[in-house]
């Protein structure tokens, strides 16, 4: 088995204080070494982050984990992925992968830097990337964030509640109605298993569908998190929350529990969005956890290569 990482975009979202309000100042200090520079600029407090999609080789088949922010997009809610322009599928084909090639494609969760490469502008009509790929996509993220279950969901009190809302509708209707209506979703809950090395599990919290992606190959091991873990502030302190997670004490009891599980099984942590080495081992510490060992692939960085196995 192989897995590459395919970045689409790096750089400064944000501040830290603004993407986790309830981590304390001083872990970021504190873990200064280890967050900076990857992760971190102390200097005007810029929280770093990578868009990125793994590619995974397993027993002949091509498996993509999330798909970025994708082109072309209406973005009111996030300006700087708003008409997004990447050479994204320039850098897939650099790992070998050709759209038509691609046989399962797996969402994480439903938020607009997951599901965006899901489709493409065609014609002036957003179409399948990945024509012949099945998309394995939570159902209860499917339900939650589709427009006619809109009254489901906590009503917007402030503009940036609508804004947030009125974005999430468009992510919507053109990175998963698309996928839907060309009947190339599998829809699952609980559980899924995709093959003998490859299943997937739910971890709610991030969002009602979040889920992990379980990898085993002979004695290795690996998960891939999704938006669980933004920034290793969060091993450190499992507590520490992002702005995104819809469900806090869920979001921290899923963290614990995942986290808990890979330290004892060695089992490489895999986060969506971390740049730096990417992915790490981890280790218990006291009353949370700490990094073991990074992943050996390439640094992500501006003028860095955007693919590394
Ligand atoms: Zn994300």
């Amino acid at each position: 088995m192989s897995i590459t990482r395919v970045v689409e975009w790096s750089g400064p979202l944000r501040t830290a204080r603004e993407i986790f309000p309830d981590s304390a100042p001083e872990i970021w200090h504190e873990h200064r070494e280890e967050l900076v520079p990857d992760f971190w600029q102390p200097g005007d407090d810029s929280y770093l982050l990578a868009l990125q999609s793994w590619v995974i080789r397993s027993d002949g088949i091509t498996l993509i984990v999330d798909t970025g922010a994708g082109n072309d997009r209406n973005r009111p809610q996030v300006p700087r992925f708003h008409q997004l322009r990447t050479p994204f599928l320039d850098s897939l084909a650099g790992a070998g992968v050709e759209p038509e090639t691609v046989d399962i494609v797996v969402n994480t969760h439903v938020h607009y830097d997951h599901v965006g490469w899901n489709t493409q502008l065609w014609d002036g009509e957003w179409q399948p990337t990945f024509p012949n790929a099945t998309y394995l996509i939570p159902r209860i993220d499917r339900d939650y964030f589709d427009p006619v279950n809109e009254h489901r969901r906590p009503f917007p009190r402030t503009d940036a509640d609508r804004l947030r809302r009125r974005g999430s509708h468009l992510v919507f209707e053109d990175s998963v109605a698309p996928i839907l209506r060309e009947d190339r979703a599998l829809l699952w809950q609980d559980d899924y298993r995709i093959d003998a090395n490859l299943s997937l599990e739910s971890a709610p919290g991030h969002t009602p569908g979040s889920s992990l992606l379980h990898l085993r190959s002979g004695s290795d091991r690996a998960v891939f998190v999704g938006d669980m873990l933004h920034s290793p502030v969060q091993l450190h302190d499992p507590e520490v929350n992002s702005c995104f997670c819809e469900d806090p004490e869920q979001a921290r009891a899923t963290r614990r529990r995942v986290l808990a599980e890979a330290a004892d099984t060695r089992t490489l942590v895999v986060p969506a969005h971390f740049p730096g080495r990417g992915a790490t081992e981890i280790s218990r510490d006291g009353d949370g956890f700490t990094v073991r060992d990074w992943a050996p692939l390439g640094l992500v960085h501006p003028g860095a290569p955007n693919v590394s196995t």
